[in-house]
């Protein structure tokens, strides 16, 4: 225990997936956090949402949305196609798929999180990847500045979670820096309940035993940072929250019933909420277009629309159009995934189990609104 103690810590805790609707109901650290404020979320998965926290900017000025995008020019994975000659059985595998990915990774000298899906290899050769670099770095964006960046520059002292480490060494990793009493901003990041909520969905025990673990965890670094610093203030945050799922639809299986050509006709990506098309023909166009605005359970995205929810892209990088589906509908079998699961986000804004939330022991300065509104927050606790 220090003598002198510290003016001042912030610390920022990021939860994946801890929507606002994931927490109704629920009395996590109701005492502690009594400012309670839902913050918008921002159209696209982790991969888009995390991004704009970390830079204030939204997916078009970032450059960061869903991973994979269609740009056969730049593909890096052209020496994978060959891994379609091997049985499918085989090769599509998770934990083969997982391997595969952390060779890819390594080979790559890509530092960003990599994961390969469902992606087939036979078509891989026509897709680059959006997160090739650690976001939680400076320099890791691909467009903007984010807040490591901004901290180092200002000459801040600082702590960041590690996200390839576990929950619980990051915990002790913070505890450390909270000891040494030096840093006056920290991150933590903690994605665990994201994937359990995936898997079992919001309404479940589960997800209450883990909100109780993160409650306990977090009590210990407000009491630890109250030994060590005059004043803590503490803010958790999340990008998104997560939908229970409801309905398959086989987009895949639809599109291919049109008897187009995969690569000559069109191209598309399939992620679990979203379907994205890139043409090569008029006809494709029309025929894919038709077959969209027929299913019930999804909707095309105008580019008016795209552009009020900040993800209209130069040259249509990530598709020349978005089928998005209704909250509490999946792709199945999609790019990222053959089997179903329970829980599901990367649906419109708008739906109610898309909602963020902000939880703080202060006021939050700079009146938050949605999660991209973080990054002045951020700014503000840091001083610069
Ligand atoms: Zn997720």
């Amino acid at each position: 225990m220090s003598v002198a103690k510290q003016r001042r810590i912030s610390i920022v805790v990021f939860i994946d997936a801890m929507g606002w609707e994931v927490l109704k109901g629920r009395s996590f650290l109701a005492r502690e956090l009594p400012y309670r404020r839902k913050l918008r979320s921002v159209l696209g998965y982790s991969s888009a949402c995390v991004p704009s926290i970390l830079t204030g900017l939204m997916p078009r000025e970032h450059g960061h949305w869903s991973f994979f995008y269609y740009s056969p020019e730049t593909s890096p994975f052209k020496p994978l196609r060959a891994l379609n000659l091997l049985p499918g059985g085989l090769v599509n595998r998770g934990r083969v798929r997982n391997l595969l990915s952390r060779a890819v990774k390594k080979a790559y000298g890509f530092t960003g999180y990599f994961q390969l899906y469902n992606v087939p290899f036979r078509y891989i050769h026509l897709f680059d990847y959006c997160e090739k670099r650690d976001i939680f770095k400076p320099g890791g964006m691909n467009r903007g500045k984010n807040i490591f960046e901004c901290l180092e520059q200002a000459g801040v002292r600082y702590h960041v979670s590690d996200w390839h480490l576990g929950e619980e060494e990051n915990f002790s990793r913070l505890h450390r820096d909270i000891e040494r009493g030096e840093v006056t901003f920290a991150f933590l990041y903690l994605a665990q309940l994201d994937a359990l909520l995936h898997r079992v969905g919001k309404e479940s025990d589960k997800v209450d035993q883990k909100l109780a673990e993160y409650e306990q965890a977090l009590r210990k670094v407000l009491a630890h940072a109250a030994r060590h610093y005059e004043d803590v203030r503490m803010f958790i945050c999340s990008d998104h929250g997560m939908a229970t799922v409801h309905t398959h639809v086989d987009l895949i299986g639809k599109v291919e019933a049109l008897g187009l050509e995969y690569g000559r006709d069109y191209v598309a990506a399939y992620d679990s909420t979203m379907g994205r098309f890139w043409f090569h023909n008029e006809h494709a166009r029309e025929r894919i277009r038709a077959l969209l605005a027929d299913i019930p359970e999804g909707r095309i995205l105008s580019d008016q629309e795209l552009h009020a929810l900040g993800c209209d892209f130069d040259h249509h990088q990530f598709g020349e159009l978005i089928f998005l589906m209704d909250a509490g509908v999946i792709i199945v079998p999609s790019h990222m995934g053959e089997k179903p699961i329970t829980g599901m986000h990367g649906y419109h804004p708008d739906a109610p189990d898309s909602d963020a939330s902000l939880l703080s022991n202060v006021e939050p300065p700079c009146d938050p609104k949605a999660i991209p509104d973080m990054f002045r927050l951020m700014r503000h606790e840091a001083g610069i």
